[in-house]
């Protein structure tokens, strides 16, 4: 049986313009990578920044089962250098799995690498504790709950709403563990706050906009669950939007902002854009009809996937058609039991997508899938996608792209080997370097 080594280097051969740091990266995300107890964080009292758990778990394992990894988190992030490949600098969110063949451990020398199948494939570089996750609010909750930040520190990631009013098998999409997530946080006793109030929010920004002195953070993302109903009163656009309109007046321009949220009527986006919003991310998840209906069983009933298209089209008028942004979660086109059965018919089908809202001038983004062990698709999947889906994709999207005469998508900083920071897909590694850093 090849090894998990031919695997990547079979591919790497076979797709050469796709940078060697993306089928690794790519095969990390999907994965998981285990951790030894010597790259492990000392939580928030050490020097290295840890896992921040910004809305979903991202992890193979649920807390109880990640052994030393849930008492001494993992680092957010970690970064990737040299080794046999010759790697340029990768920034890969960590996804933690305790059986994964790639391992993170010191050498004998000291130094941090990684190892897959036990040989050392290059050097590890970990996050830096940011001086302002070293200082409390007031009312001694932490920054990192309240306002983590990822991406090397480019992106404050804002979930506010901790849950989503998708519930229940027959409503919560079948990839996402946004619920569970909450729970297991509860229940370890650690600080989680369900909604996080406006003040809150502030004071976190206030002590990030004072210590971060480099203006790393670039951006912020305001997100969480659905809100089918209401939240405080409030409806989806309101509850989101009354945190971007209490930024952009205490900090005018400080940040670029951004909404993660479900695709709404016209004038509810107008809402998000006048309460100071600048980027909308009505994510689509997945582009096949018969998937989308079940995968994503609440927003079918609630809003249909025809609507939902049409509502992000619409969008475009309201934010400008670069600065829509839908997300789909790339690998769940081929999940067993109801997903494609080649990697031939799954690249047709997304890039059918990625042609449909590029020819509008939209630019979709994709996470890559990480197969949550409490979730129905995670369950039935715990190996996730094939490798090649998604080298694959990275191919066909940089093709559709430049088919449509777009380039990368403002809000995720740099673009090009060597120097994306976006760390839960490789698709901005893909890309070619652009001159446009802070877009
Ligand atoms: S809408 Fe779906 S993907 Fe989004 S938080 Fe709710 S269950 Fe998760």
């Amino acid at each position: 049986m090849p090894s998990r080594t031919d695997l990547v280097e079979d591919l790497m051969r076979r797709f050469p313009h796709v940078p060697r740091e993306a089928v690794l990266k790519e095969d990390l995300l999907r994965g998981g990578v285990a951790f030894d107890e010597s790259a492990l964080s000392e939580n928030e009292d050490g020097e290295v920044k840890p896992k921040s758990y910004f809305i979903f778990s991202f992890d193979h394992r649920t807390l109880p089962e990640l052994g030393a990894a849930a008492l001494r988190r993992p680092p957010e992030e970690i970064v990737l250098t040299g080794g046999p490949y010759d790697l340029r600098r990768t920034v890969v969110s960590v996804r933690v799995n305790p059986s994964s063949p790639y391992r993170v451990a010191a050498g004998d020398d000291g130094a941090l690498a990684l190892y897959l199948d036990g040989a050392r494939i290059a050097d590890v570089g970990l996050p830096p504790m940011p001086d302002y996750y070293r200082h409390k609010l007031a009312n001694g909750k932490s920054v990192m709950e309240v306002a983590p930040t990822i991406q090397w520190g480019y992106l404050v990631y804002l979930t506010v709403f901790r849950v989503c009013q998708y519930f229940g098998a027959k409503q919560e999409c079948q990839y996402c563990d946004i619920n569970h997530n909450w729970r297991q946080h509860k229940a370890a006793g650690r600080p989680y706050t369900g909604v996080k109030p406006v003040e809150e929010v502030l004071e976190a920004l206030e002590i990030i906009d004072r210590y971060d002195t480099a203006r790393t953070s670039t951006a912020y993302t305001l997100t969480g669950g659905a809100i089918t109903s209401r939240v405080g009163g409030l409806d989806e656009a309101d509850f989101y939007g009354r945190y971007a309109q209490a930024i952009e007046e205490r900090f005018p321009g400080r940040w670029i902002g951004k909404v993660v949220a479900q695709a709404l009527p016209k004038e509810a986006v107008r809402r998000f854009h006048d309460h100071g919003i600048r980027i909308y991310h009505p994510n689509y998840e997945v582009w096949d009809r018969r998937l989308f209906e079940l995968y994503c069983p609440g927003k079918e009933q609630h809003v249909g996937r025809d609507e939902w298209h049409r509502r992000i089209l619409d969008s475009a008028e309201v934010f400008g058609a670069r600065n829509v942004i839908p997300n789909f979660v790339a690998g769940v086109e081929m999940a067993e039991p109801f997903g494609f059965g080649s990697v031939d018919e799954a690249i047709a089908s997304t890039t059918e997508g990625l042609r449909f809202f590029m020819s509008h001038g939209i630019t979709p983004r994709f996470t890559t899938w990480c197969p949550e062990p409490t979730t129905p698709l995670g369950k039935a999947n715990p190996q996730g996608a094939p490798l090649e889906y998604h080298i694959r994709l990275l191919e066909a999207y940089r093709a559709t792209m430049e088919e449509y005469g777009l380039s990368s998508p403002p809000g995720y900083g740099p673009a090009g080997p060597g120097r994306a920071v976006f760390s839960v897909s490789s698709f901005m590694d893909s890309l070619p370097a652009d001159e446009a850093v802070r877009a």
